[in-house]
């Protein structure tokens, strides 16, 4: 079924009462209760029993699970308490000291500090590849201690869209599993299993969830016996996700389609018009002609996104100048929400680092990142042009309801 269907049609438990929810049940309860020792027992066996325990298993969480892996077209997945959750539980169960880990050069940061922090206490080596060249992965993977590819479908704040089909089928080829972080694309824009990856990981507090009021993460497996593999790890690690956090996402997942459509389209006509501006030096963005990773994005995805980046001439200055004088959108991390974002790295997230390690890192000082969000795009675009201008703008919202409950 379309995409659309699946969003809305999410998976329900069956419900013995002639009639059933049409929203999934919020299940609240930490553990369950049995009539039987043997029935105790034998429940907990395997990831798909009986509920005996909700960081084994729990019906809202295991709805959101199944609705994921229809999703993302995959044989199961596993929900946890974040995306760094997620990440950390694959890694962690997947991989032993000795190992090798082939992995792109522009990774969230998170997902580079888990790396690093393994490399440095576990002996696990990761070399790091462009993301773009087949054969330059296919150097690094011949090494027999190579386990796993890590990739993204759409990179922070670069925009770089990593040659997946070619990545993918080789790493098929040479029998590494792979890992794709399919958050900023999210399965509206692309599902990496249908081109060959082995597991889809997410951070469900963006898109997936889309209203910036839960976190989560999961991993969706193209395989269920490396789903079974990871589950066990996953439990004693017990980053899974909470019943409320899970009913949250699930709440959210049936607009996604529509959610991202508004997204690609808002982020498109500003990135459009950011780089017709003097005062702007580079936008990145993947649907704009001209970006490195314009060809690979039209085949790949389904639209450019909502992340965008762009460079004002004004360099560092002029950064933190615009994050602080626009309205509509909001200064904050995180993305993938309704509201837009914006943040200034090199004022912000990597204030410590001087203008060479900025250009090392592939961020300009006068970098901004947006995160566009749904609301009407004559508002946003306007908010960016009284910042650039050097003037406020109105608050649309401000935080009224907030004094309303605070007092
Ligand atoms: C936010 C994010 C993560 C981490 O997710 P959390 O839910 O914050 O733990 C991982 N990968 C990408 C691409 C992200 O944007």
């Amino acid at each position: 079924m379309d995409l659309n269907t699946r969003a809305v049609h999410v998976v329900n438990q069956p419900f013995d009462h002639g009639s059933w929810p049409l929203s999934v049940p919020l299940v609240q309860s930490s553990a369950f209760a049995f009539s039987s020792a043997d029935e105790l027992a034998g429940a907990m066996a395997g990831p798909d029993g009986r509920y005996v325990y909700s960081r084994r298993g729990n019906p809202t969480v295991r709805a959101l699970e199944q609705t994921l892996a229809g999703l993302e077209g995959g044989a199961g997945a596993i929900a946890f308490a974040s995306g760094m959750g997620a990440i950390s539980g694959v890694l962690l169960a997947l991989l032993k000291p000795g190992d090798r880990v082939v992995a792109q050069r522009c990774l969230y940061g998170g997902t580079f500090a888990v790396l690093s922090d393994l490399a440095r206490r576990y002996g696990i080596e990761v070399v790091y590849v462009s993301g773009d060249e087949v054969a330059e992965f296919e150097e690094a993977a011949v090494h027999p201690a190579v386990r796993l590819l890590v990739l993204e479908t759409i990179a922070n704040p670069t925009g770089q869209v990593a040659d997946l089909p070619g990545l993918l089928a080789a790493a098929r080829r040479l029998g590494v599993t792979s890992m794709v972080d399919n958050s900023l694309a999210s399965p509206a824009l692309c599902r990496p299993i249908e081109l060959g990856a082995d597991i889809v990981v997410h951070s469900t507090t963006k898109y997936l969830s889309g209203h910036s009021d839960v976190l989560g993460g999961a991993a969706v497996f193209a395989d269920d016996a490396l789903r079974r593999k990871v589950w066990p790890r996953t439990v004693e690690l017990g980053a899974c996700a909470d019943p409320f956090a899970a009913w949250l996402t699930l709440r959210g997942i049936p607009t996604l389609p529509l959610r991202m459509r508004e997204h690609c389209a808002n982020a498109a006509v500003l990135a459009e018009r950011l780089a017709g501006r003097s005062d702007v030096t580079a936008v990145h963005y993947p649907w704009l002609a001209g970006h490195p990773s314009y060809a690979t994005a039209r085949k790949v995805l389904a639209g450019g996104g909502g992340l965008l980046s762009f460079e004002l001439a004004g360099g560092r200055e002029a950064g933190r100048a615009f994050i602080e004088r626009v309205r509509v959108a909001k200064l904050a991390l995180s993305l993938g929400g309704v509201e837009s974002l914006v943040t200034h790295p090199a004022s912000t997230s990597h204030r410590e680092l001087d203008a060479e390690a900025l250009e090392a890192a592939g961020i300009g000082a006068g970098l901004v990142r947006m995160s566009v969000g749904i609301e009407g795009v004559e508002d946003l675009w306007g908010d960016i042009e009284r910042a650039l201008a050097g003037e406020g703008g109105e608050d649309p919202g401000g935080w009224g309801h907030l004094s309303l409950l605070l007092g």
